[in-house]
């Protein structure tokens, strides 16, 4: 049994860092182009040296996202980018579209290349049919189950990639034309506005203003709006079907999101390896998966069709903690400076968050705001912004967050 990698979504250079110091193996990231997120932060060509040279001195693969689908105009953006890039030691470009596999052959040889999950690989004739063509890493489609997975896996020599967490589209992996018909922006050239997560009504076409409740029927069709996937519960099943990489959606999330779903998974999968007969899934991890945003939870298709259960009829994006700040020094023990995030106070009940569920109660003490002159001034309010002094438990860690903890709620994302 071989320990998958852990990769994580790095949308920005601080996502990267976040991610890395919460335990993931590999990351990915887009460019300025080709890279279906344009709305992430995503790198510039001059970020992109800095961003692998901090992820390989952590020992953490690099992969560039460019999978989008160019249309043939686009043929001669796509070649100059691909040589722009070719100097860049990134560990693998993942792809989709056979013309930008055929491109990067030409221009970079040697590159490793996945393929993405946009390629809706759905079947193992699918990824011997990509293992002929030198691809190296196949990401499985989310629309297969556990048993299929499982025949594939051991059908192939190349390793496969599974998503474990994240956003699901309700169409097969972005292949979508929702956000084309209702907002002009194109799924497809990662300009999603994702109109699948907004709230519908139904509306008789001679009575304007008069919204019908839509209800479900026996057959469970609902509109849109998927919860997210979490297959937590899985995780052991997963890693002896011989999967070679767990995968987190969400380069557009945040970094408490990534945060929080890097500390359960890095856990899990490291007890789940260290003594598989032994392993047991801790609720805390489960509950901690709902103190970040989320949309309620679903297993999607790991084992078989998830029909209504995978829809979300109300709720709009959900948590319960608020990041409240990111430690950046810790000048001396039990204090540490601290980037605030959100609006707290002295004698809040505030929560450490660091890798590995490290996790401490603290009382927010004495805040002394840190200003551009290097003096410090006694606050009792912080706004986000401020960068503040706050005495910390020993155990805080420079990259750990602090948060704010409460009660379930919606909250827009
Ligand atoms: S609208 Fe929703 S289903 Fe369609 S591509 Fe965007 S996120 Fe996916």
């Amino acid at each position: 049994m071989n320990k998958p990698e852990l990769l994580a979504p790095a949308g920005t250079l601080e996502k990267l860092i976040c991610a890395i110091h919460y335990g993931a193996d590999a990351v990915y990231l887009g460019g300025p182009d080709f890279g279906l997120r344009n709305m992430a932060g995503n790198f510039s060509l001059e970020e992109m040296p800095e961003a692998l040279r901090y992820a390989h001195a952590h020992g953490v693969r690099c992969y560039l996202t460019v999978n989008s689908y160019p249309a043939d105009h686009a043929l001669q953006r796509l070649e100059q980018y691909l040589q722009a890039l070719a100097p860049l030691p990134f560990d693998a470009y993942i792809i989709s579209d056979p013309g930008v596999l055929r491109m990067v052959r030409r221009i970079s040889p040697q590159r490793e290349l996945h393929l993405s999950t946009q390629a809706n690989t759905i079947n193992r004739e699918s990824v011997l049919f990509w293992q002929d063509q030198g691809i190296s890493r196949v990401n499985l489609a989310r629309e297969m189950t556990l048993e299929d997975i499982r025949a594939t896996t051991a059908a192939v020599t190349l390793p496969c990639e599974v998503f474990v967490h994240g956003a699901l589209c309700i169409a097969y992996s972005g292949r979508c034309l929702l956000s084309s018909a209702m907002t002009g922006r194109s799924a497809n050239l990662g300009e999603c506005t994702q109109p699948c997560r907004w709230k519908y009504a139904l509306m008789e076409e001679r009575r304007p203003g008069e919204y019908q409740p839509i209800r479900e029927d026996s057959s469970g069709t609902f509109i849109y709006n998927s919860k997210d996937l979490c297959l937590l519960d899985y995780l052991p099943d997963l890693v002896r079907a011989g999967v070679g990489s767990l995968k987190i959606e969400g380069r557009m999330k945040g970094i408490h999101y990534l945060a929080g779903v890097l500390r359960v998974y890095r856990t899990a999968l490291d007890r789940f390896c260290a003594d598989p007969n032994g392993y047991r899934t801790d609720p805390a991890w489960m509950e901690e998966l709902t103190t970040i945003s989320h949309r309620g939870y679903t297993t999607g298709f790991l084992l078989g069709d998830p029909r209504d259960v995978g829809q979300s009829y109300e709720a709009g994006y959900l948590r319960s903690h608020k990041l409240v700040g990111v430690i950046e020094a810790k000048p001396e023990a039990g204090l540490a400076e601290v980037a605030v995030r959100n609006r707290f106070q002295q004698g809040d009940q505030l929560a450490l968050m660091g890798p590995a569920m490290k996790s401490a109660v603290f009382t927010a003490g004495a805040l002394q705001q840190l200003l551009p002159t290097g003096e410090l001034l006694p606050v009792v309010v912080v706004h986000p912004n401020m960068r503040i002094l706050l005495p910390v438990p020993a155990s805080a860690a420079v990259g750990d967050m602090i948060r704010l903890p409460g009660p379930i709620q919606e909250f827009d994302a």
